[in-house]
């Protein structure tokens, strides 16, 4: 009786971290400061004319523009 011999063809190794796809994410995109959309939306909005006022009692508040505006604190008209 002879001993088996099993001849092995040497395999060749493999690698699992042979290839590595090397994927560089694209950079997102920044975003712009002021949506062309928003913008339009704001020149079209109508009668939006608010200022910002600020009262002698140190109150500041967003009224809008018209020849009486009182100030919601105090209630001193603001020249305007
Ligand atoms: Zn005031």
């Amino acid at each position: 009786m002879s001993p088996m011999t099993v001849h092995q063809l040497p395999r060749p190794r493999k690698t699992p971290t042979g290839r590595r796809l090397h994927v560089v994410p694209a950079p997102m995109p920044r975003p712009e400061p002021m949506h062309p959309a928003e913008r339009r939306m704001r020149d079209a909005g109508g009668p939006d004319d608010r200022a910002c006022y600020s009262c002698g009692c140190g109150f500041v508040f967003l009224a809008p523009v018209s020849t009486s505006v009182h100030c919601p604190h105090c209630d001193a008209g603001q020249a305007w």
